[in-house]
């Protein structure tokens, strides 16, 4: 045995999963976790809910304790960026100066040759050119963005507090973007008490995730709860010194819109007028914070090998394999989905942990074969420690992803993106609970439901478990709905 590790690049939900089952498939030989955040490995959904909202603390995020990690005998480099890969000779390259890590032991910079390597690197949030040199505008990705918007939420949008104070709300929030991380951010904000408008190019907010009749569903649910949903693109932002010396960066006092921006749901041939009632000034949005919520860009700036195609994200086959030997997993992942028979990148929770794991047996049956193989020795030698290798097996899981608003619980399996058509059942406008069937090409390929029990909606993952024929979906719907 070379003494090889398995490198896993990306210390989050994803890279976890693929280290957890990369010992629990037998894998003993040593094991690299690399994450440039200085944070043991932390869970991102509730960093737009109970997080933010104050309701948590921030330890409850992580998904292992430094106890916890221990049996994995990892060698974890915190606060360590991976900036580039050799994928012929599997080599990495490392560099320790990205922040502050609570495990630093020297030894971050310089290279890693590697019997394998799975890439878990997720996505970054994007961001306006400049925005990060202006105080108040802030995005929501890290557990220390989350941490620097809520201290704002919490005093009332000034600098400077720990937690979340009861009451301390009533500041403009202007959040620009309307998807699923605008809208979550929005519920809670409104619940501390701020004003706050939620602006995005959709004229329905998360009309693409979801379509626009539940789109439609949850912004009556905004509205209802006092956000002010607008339409329109944002180009820039006003701005006023921090103090009145004119010290440190520029605060934030607007939000331009590029056209004005509409009301929501009204085209301007219908008459929707300009944010803030037309003109010039109807082109600002007084703001004290902003949230850019504009999507997120996946986190392959750092590979350059031309071996790799990071079209957009990392293009892998079906068993999550990017090159020999190089696997990748979560948001990062753009692999081809045997079942759906195209390319597909999720951006959910339970695909990080699913795709971690598949990626991670996947490895482990690619490195035992080329151990055993006539060339094997050498790149693989680590695998002898693996237990006996499975075949490898293509990713085939059904997509799940959840939001939460407000008392709003939506659920969904399959593809609900990318529908040619949907159809959706409205069961009760004011409890905003409906069920919504997606279609593409003839077939039903994705379902959601928002506000019904979790026996109702399980049932539902084996309707779109592989496409089905649209009327054959419709009929297994409709009984699972009845069967209540
Ligand atoms: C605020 C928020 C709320 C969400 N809510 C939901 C939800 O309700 N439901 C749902 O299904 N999904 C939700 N998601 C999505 C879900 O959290 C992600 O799908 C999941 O975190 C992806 O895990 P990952 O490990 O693939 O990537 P990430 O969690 O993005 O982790 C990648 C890690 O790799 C690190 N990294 C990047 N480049 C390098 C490098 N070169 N070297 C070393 N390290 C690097 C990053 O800093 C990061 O720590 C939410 C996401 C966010 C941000």
């Amino acid at each position: 045995m070379t003494g090889l590790p398995i490198a896993v690049v990306g210390a989050s939900a994803a890279g976890l999963a693929a280290a957890e089952a990369l010992r629990r498939f037998g894998w003993r030989g040593p094991l690299t976790l690399i994450g440039d955040e200085p944070h043991l490995p932390y869970d991102r959904p509730p960093l737009s809910k109970q997080l933010l909202q104050g309701a948590w603390a921030p330890e409850k995020l992580l998904l292992r304790t430094a106890d916890q990690l221990a049996p994995l005998d990892l060698d974890l480099r915190l606060g360590t960026r991976a900036t580039g890969l050799d994928v012929a000779g599997r080599t990495l390259t490392l560099d320790g100066d990205v922040g502050v890590s609570p495990l630093a032991q020297g030894r971050e910079r310089g290279t890693l040759r590697c019997a394998g390597v799975i890439i878990a690197t997720g996505v970054a949030a994007r961001t306006l050119p400049g925005a990060d040199r202006i105080a108040g505008v802030h995005t929501l990705r890290t557990l220390d963005d989350a941490l620097a918007l809520r201290g704002r939420l919490a005093n009332g949008g000034t600098p400077g507090s720990e937690g979340v104070a009861a009451g301390g709300g009533g500041r403009r929030l202007v959040i620009v973007g309307n998807g699923v991380l605008g809208c979550e951010a929005a519920a809670v904000a409104r619940e501390l008490g701020h004003e706050v408008t939620l602006v995005g190019i959709e004229a329905t907010p998360m009309a693409a995730a979801v379509g626009t009749e539940v789109g439609e569903l949850l912004a009556e649910e905004h509205r209802a709860r006092g956000v002010r949903l607008l339409t329109g693109a944002v180009d820039g932002f006003e701005t006023a010194p921090a103090d009145p010396a004119g010290g440190g960066d520029r605060r934030v006092t607007a939000v331009r819109l590029a056209h004005g921006g509409t009301p929501a749901g009204e085209g301007r041939a219908s008459g929707g007028v300009a944010a803030g009632g037309g003109g010039a000034e109807g082109r600002l949005l007084p703001a004290d914070l902003v949230l850019l919520a504009i999507g997120s860009r996946p986190g392959v700036d750092w590979l350059d090998d031309p071996a790799l195609d990071t079209g957009d994200g990392l293009r892998c086959d079906a068993y999550c394999a990017a090159a020999p030997g190089v696997y990748a997993a979560g948001d990062v992942a753009r692999w081809d989905h045997p079942v759906h028979g195209r390319p597909l990148r999720f951006e959910h929770r339970m695909n990080a942990t699913e795709q971690g794991m598949a990626a991670a047996r996947n490895l482990l049956a690619e490195l035992a074969a080329e151990a055993s193989g006539p060339a094997g020795a050498t790149a693989a030698a680590g695998a002898e420690a693996a237990a006996p290798a499975p075949e490898r097996r293509p990713f085939a899981p059904v997509p799940y992803f959840w939001s939460d608003q407000y008392a709003v619980k939506l659920q969904a399996y399959g593809l609900t993106a990318g529908a040619d058509r949907v159809e959706t059942t409205v069961l009760d406008r004011a409890a905003r609970r409906a069920l919504a069937l997606y279609g593409r090409d003839r077939s039903a390929v994705g379902v959601l439901a928002a506000g019904l029990p979790p026996r109702q909606v399980r049932a539902l993952r084996a309707v779109v478990a592989a496409p089905l024929p649209w009327e054959e979906a419709r009929e297994r719907i409709a009984a699972a709905l009845a069967a209540g």
